[in-house]
This record gives C-alpha cells, structure tokens and sequence, in this order.
C-alpha cells in the first residue's frame, strides 16, 4: 500500500460564527491510499478548537509505514496497528481510517454501508447548520437550504432569543439548537431551553461548559429537551463519564478516529442509553460521504459540512428532498473532482 497525503484549506462560503470563535477557512489533509491500482480517499479536518493541526497530522503520517501490511482486506488488524503508531492523534487517524475503508470497500466491490452491515432507512434527514450572523444572513441562509429538513441553530450569543424569532419570522422547520458551550449559568440555561421548546426546537447541543458536568447533569435532569454532548467528548473513552449527565452524544469521524471507530462509539452509546447524532467538523464530500454510511444508525444527522464550502474537492453524498442519499458505488461512493 502507497500513502500520498497534502494539506488542503477549505474555504468556507461564508462567515462562520459560533460562541466561541469565527473563521473562514477550515485546514485539512487529504489522504490516498493505493494498493494494486486501486485508490482510497480519507480526508482530517482540522478546525482551531481541536488539539491537532496540519503539522501535527503530516508529522503522524509521516510515521506510518504501510508498507508492512500487503493485505489491506484485514482491515481491523491493519487499523489496530496504524492506531497504535501513537496515543492520540485521532483526526490523523480518521483520514487513514476512512481512506482504508474506501479502498477495502473498493477492492471487495461493495459500498461501506455494506461492508458495516448497516441496513439503509427511509427517514434518514440532516439538517443544516446556520451560525451565528445578522437577521439578513440568517433569512438568506434559509432560503439557501430550502433542501434540509431540519436547521441546526448556533447560539450562546447576546441575541439568542432574537435569533430564534428571526428564523421563526421566515420557517417553522423543526430545529436543533448547538450552544457550543456558550452559557455558563445553569438557570438561565433550563429558562431557556423551556423557552426553546416552546419554539419548537427538538434538541439542545452542548449548553455548559465542556469540563462543567455537575451542572449539566442538573440541567439534563429538568430540562423537557434532550441535552446532546459534542464538546465534553473527544473520542471512545470518554462516553462513560456523560452516562446521566446528557441525554446523548455527537459522534463525529474526526474526533472518534474514523469509521469503525465511530460504529464502536455508536455501539457504546447505545450501551450506556445514550442517544446519538452522527455530527460533522466543515469537511470535503469524501469524509462527509464516509460518515452517511453510518448515519442510519443515528437519532439525527448533522451531515451539512460539505454544503457549507465553496472548493469541495469531492462529490458523493447527496441530499434529496431532506434525505440522506447514500451512494450505492463501492467503498466510501466518492469521486474526486478535477480543479
Ligand atoms: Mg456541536
């Protein structure tokens, strides 16, 4: 097998603002992996919250020696191997993941979904995320995502209530709410997610600090919506320490380590009667793509990354009407777009 990798920015179509910090561009690496003139696609994202960067991600790549394998079809041995290169480091992991799954799936003629025995279903929705901005760019942005279903809403602002009625005053999709951390007092929280509700917002992500469980496990226990941990977890480990302390967890690729790392957090969050998003970092097509394979599995999706940047390098991954299209071509279904 041939690891080739590069950094790539993703350029993110418009401002994006969460409580915690704005950007227009997110890093990446890309990843191929080719065994026997076949190519395997993986791809790290890189936002500024995580521990990881490009270099970091080149630098474990570098290290990686796949030469040693000549058998990419044992594909948990090889990845249990690669895994222990190092502690750590699971966006890196995540792209080599996700690219030794399209190969495998490639060479066994079979799309991931598939290959994970995973059984497609008929409601299978993401939703759209729109970030913090002015009431202008917040109608423009629904108008925009008339497709989706579902919005994801970014508060933890000054002007949370003002957000809500704007997107009220123009749609009334169901809406998730993802505070990224942005509350601090737990009072306040548990007054505003009764007045959420009552706005029909189904889920809240996120509302406390990410270290702050005592008091979200108070607010999780009143609260008359779901509470949904993204940043208090950083991978497997972590999911026994939010048992009746949130609701459920959002598992994304990057920060679970790839593909059959994801599915054994589902598993485990299953386990541990947690319900469970299968959520995104602003990524290419290919690793959005990789994490709609699992999506059925998921209470809701959050699978908008690719929507939301201006140089997507891949195609795959569609959505319908609302629905989740996942490909039916081998492997992750990805193509790779000429620029
Ligand atoms: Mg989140």
């Amino acid at each position: 097998m041939q690891l080739k990798f590069y950094p790539y920015t993703l350029r993110l179509k418009k401002r994006f603002t969460i409580s915690t910090h704005s950007r227009l561009t997110t890093p990446a690496v890309i990843v191929e992996i080719e065994h026997d003139g076949v190519t395997g696609y993986g791809e790290a994202s890189l936002p500024p919250y995580l521990d990881e960067d490009q270099q970091s991600v080149i630098s474990f790549l570098n290290k990686v020696n796949l030469n040693q394998f000549n058998n990419p079809i044992d594909l948990d041995s090889v990845i249990q191997k690669i895994n222990e290169t190092e502690l750590g480091n699971n966006v890196a992991k995540a792209a080599i993941n996700i690219a030794l799954h399209d190969l495998v799936g490639k060479m066994l003629d079979v799309p991931l979904y598939r290959y994970l025995n995973i059984l497609k279903k008929d409601d299978n929705f993401s939703s759209y995320t729109l970030s913090i901005s002015d009431p202008k760019s917040l109608k423009e942005r629904i108008k925009e995502s008339s497709k989706y279903k579902f919005l994801k809403v970014k508060l933890g602002s000054k002007d949370d209530k003002k957000i809500i009625k704007t997107i009220r005053s123009v749609t009334s999709k169901l809406l998730f709410v993802d505070v990224n951390q942005g509350w601090s007092d737990k009072y306040f929280a548990l007054d505003m997610i009764g007045w959420l509700k009552d706005q029909n917002v189904i889920l809240i992500e996120q509302p406390l600090p990410k270290e702050n469980l005592k008091d979200t496990s108070w607010l999780t226990e009143r609260s008359p919506l779901p509470v949904i941990a993204d940043e208090t977890i950083k991978g497997f480990n972590d999911l026994h320490k939010i048992k009746n302390v949130y609701s459920g967890v959002n598992i994304k690729l990057m920060k679970a380590g790839g593909i059959n790392q994801a599915y054994k957090m589902i598993q485990k969050s299953r386990e541990l009667n947690l319900k469970v998003m299968i959520g995104c970092m602003t990524e290419t097509s290919c690793a959005i793509t990789a994490a709609s394979h699992l999506s059925p599995l998921a209470d809701w999706v959050d699978l908008d990354g690719a929507e939301l940047i201006s140089n997507d390098l891949f195609s795959g991954m569609k959505i319908i009407d609302g629905k989740i299209v996942i490909p039916e071509s081998p492997g992750l279904g990805v193509n790779k777009l000429t620029n």
